[in-house]
C-alpha cells in the first residue's frame, strides 16, 4: 500500500507517519526529513536546500524527487511507503506518478488532514524533540513528567527546528496554501481522496487514518 499524508505543517504528517511505521510494515518517506539529514551531513543537496528551508520556501521538484526516486529503491519501501511532506507541488505530483508506475506500484489513498490554521502556528512554534530518540513535546501541550529530561530515554538534551519559528511558518503556509492545496484536486478526480479531522486527539486521528486503510 502506498498513501500520501497531506496537511499543512503541524498538520501532525510525521506523528501519524510514525504510528503507521510502527503499526504496519510500511516506512515513512519524508523528504523534510531526508532533506535535514542532507543539511546535517553538508552534502550538496543539503548546501542548495538550508537556506531555503530556513526561509521556509521550497527545495526544488527535481531534488526532492529524486530523494524520493532513490529511497523507493531501498528494499525496505517495498512493503509500502508513506509520503509525509511530498509531494507539494503539481510537478512533484507528477514525478511521483512516474516513480511509481516505473516500479509498478501505485498510490492506494491520498489522506488529508484538516486542521485550523491559527491552532497550527501554536501547535509548530512551541514543538521540540528528544535530541536523542525522537519523542516529541511541546512547550504547552506535552512536557515532560520530569522537566528537562525525555519520558522515553533519560537523555537531557532536545532540539528545536530552525524553522519552528512564527514568521518562517507563516511563509511555510502560505507556501502550502499557494502550492500544495491545489494538488489535492487531481487526486479528487482520481478519487484518491479521503478527509480526516487533523484538530481531533492523536489516537483519533490514528483510529480515523487505519479505518481509512482498512476500508
Ligand atoms: P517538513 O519537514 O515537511 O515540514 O519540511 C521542512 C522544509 O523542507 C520545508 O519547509 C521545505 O523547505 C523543505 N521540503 C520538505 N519537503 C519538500 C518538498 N516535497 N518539496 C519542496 N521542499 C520541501
Amino acid at each position: 500500500m502506498n498513501i500520501i499524508l497531506l496537511g499543512p505543517p503541524g498538520a501532525g504528517k510525521g506523528t501519524q507517519a510514525a504510528r503507521l511505521v510502527a503499526e504496519r510494515q510500511m516506512v515513512q518517506l519524508s523528504t523534510g526529513d531526508m532533506l535535514r539529514a542532507a543539511v546535517k551531513a553538508g552534502t550538496p543537496v543539503g548546501l542548495q536546500a538550508k537556506a531555503v528551508m530556513e526561509a521556509g520556501e521550497l527545495v526544488s521538484d527535481a531534488i526532492v524527487s529524486a530523494l524520493i526516486g532513490e529511497r523507493l529503491d531501498q528494499a525496505d519501501s517495498a512493503g509500502g511507503a508513506i509520503f509525509d511532506g511530498y509531494p507539494r507541488t503539481e510537478a512533484q505530483a507528477h514525478a511521483l506518478d512516474l516513480l511509481l508506475s516505473e516500479r509498478a506500484r501505485a498510490l492506494d489513498f491520498v489522506v488529508e488532514l484538516q486542521v485550523d490554521e491559527a491552532a497550527l502556528i501554536e501547535r509548530v512554534v512551541g514543538r521540540y524533540t528528544c535530541a536523542k530518540c525522537g519523542e516529541g513535546y511541546h512547550d504547552r501541550f506535552k512536557l515532560p513528567m520530569v522537566a528537562g529530561v525525555c519520558d522515553v530515554c533519560g537523555s537531557t538534551e532536545f532540539k528545536r527546528r530552525p524553522d519552528d519559528n512564527a514568521e518562517t511558518v507563516r511563509t511555510r503556509m502560505a507556501e502550502y496554501r499557494a502550492k500544495t492545496a491545489p494538488i489535492l484536486p487531481l487526486y479528487e478526480a482520481r478519487g484518491l481522496v479521503r478527509r480526516v479531522d487533523g484538530m481531533a486527539d492523536m489516537d483519533a486521528v490514528g483510529a480515523a487514518i487505519s479505518g481509512i486503510l482498512e476500508a
